[in-house]
């Protein structure tokens, strides 16, 4: 039944074949013998120089009343946070400071639509709640870790007691969960306890359904711990995610969760030396499914993403399976250089690579 509309946006594919650029200033994506899909649209570039690592890590904030009012937000880890709509056009910028990595939870601790982030100069993991009335961050407080320095982050909800956490991680490996309150507009936490990898990690999703942590071992592959804050502290390297797989070259970086079902989906992981995408198996063991590229169409190719976002809501007809979001480290409008900015592609087109590769619907 969907095989038409694919066929249709795979002519689109390959009759945009645009005039080649030089390999120079616009890195294409290379890997074509991987298979391919192109954005939908991309955002405002952030507010840096075009050859400033600014632009980081995506997360969305859906809106059940109004899907086509969702939110992308954007880390700018040298300014802070972007607000962006679906057209891509920056609404808000919070010049908050230089935060790395941020992630959400929807109507946790009480029913606050939580975003948090860490924030490198502060060493802090700082929060904010969306004023649902107006689309607004607010700030709802800062929390000092005691880690050398903050780099990954991401939140989790226990699926059966509600309890939130954030994951936090520092370069040297040390990852730190934190129980989470709200307590009259601020965010207080309290370490339950440190797992470790040996070795940078940065990029971080809990799975909650699956009370699953998978943590980037940048030059390792992917790793999952159990989640809860009582449960085991030991990894389990995740077969398929090192450069044993000639698909995937280091560094690991931004990771996220694409669910088909309560259980069922895809642990995508950013290979970023080689400008692509993993796909693993959401289940079991993980196994891996193939990779994929952002090629050059609407808008112009990925390369060297840090982090991505993916959300299963219909966003009306324009993205009805919903949307991937990656960083692009070379933003380039024709020929132009810009400041690095976000990408966001058509959940349908990298269902149908995946489709193709094998992997379970
Ligand atoms: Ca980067
Ligand atoms: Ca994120
Ligand atoms: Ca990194
Ligand atoms: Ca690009
Ligand atoms: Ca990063
Ligand atoms: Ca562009």
């Amino acid at each position: 039944m969907k095989k038409l509309p694919f066929l249709s946006l795979l002519f689109i594919i390959l009759g945009c074949n645009h005039k080649p650029q030089d390999q120079i200033d616009n890195p294409s994506t290379t890997n074509t013998e991987l298979p391919t899909v192109f954005a939908a649209f991309e955002t405002e570039p952030v507010s840096a120089n075009p050859d400033d690592d600014a632009a980081d890590d995506p997360a969305f904030w859906y809106n059940a009343e109004q899907p086509m009012l969702s939110l992308i937000i954007g880390s700018d880890k040298k300014l802070g946070i972007d607000l962006y709509n679906l057209q891509g056009k920056r609404l808000m910028t919070y010049e908050v400071g230089r935060i790395n990595n941020v992630d959400i939870r929807q109507n946790v601790l009480g029913g606050i639509d939580l975003v948090g982030g860490t924030h490198r100069t502060k060493v802090s993991m700082d929060f904010w709640t969306v004023n649902k009335s107006d689309m607004t961050l607010q700030a709802a407080g800062s929390i000092a870790t005691d880690l050398q320095d903050v780099y990954g982050f991401c939140l989790y909800e226990d699926p059966n007691t509600k309890e939130c956490f954030a994951f936090v991680n520092s370069k040297t490996g040390a990852i730190d969960q934190w129980k989470l309150e709200y307590e009259s507009g601020t965010i207080v936490g309290t370490k339950v306890r440190t797992l470790q990898l040996a070795g940078q990690v940065e990029g971080m999703v809990a799975d909650d359904a699956h009370r699953t942590l998978y943590v980037g071992l940048e030059d390792g592959g992917v790793f999952r711990f159990k989640a809860g804050a009582t449960d085991p502290v030991e990894a389990q390297f995740i077969a398929g995610s090192d450069s044993s797989n000639t698909e995937i070259v280091y560094d690991i970086e931004g990771l996220t969760i694409y669910a088909t079902g309560s259980a069922s989906g895809y642990l995508i992981a950013s290979s970023q030396g080689n400008n692509t995408y993993a796909v693993f198996d959401r289940e079991g063991m993980n196994e891996y499914i193939g990779s994929f590229g952002i090629v050059d169409s609407l808008v112009d190719a990925v390369q060297e993403t840090d982090g991505i976002h993916a959300t299963n809501f219909a966003l009306g007809d324009a993205f009805p399976n919903g949307i991937f979001i990656c960083q692009d480290g070379f933003n380039f409008d024709d020929d132009k250089h810009l400041a690095q900015n976000f990408k966001v592609v058509d959940w349908r087109l990298i269902a149908a690579r995946i489709e193709a590769m094998g992997g379970k619907k």
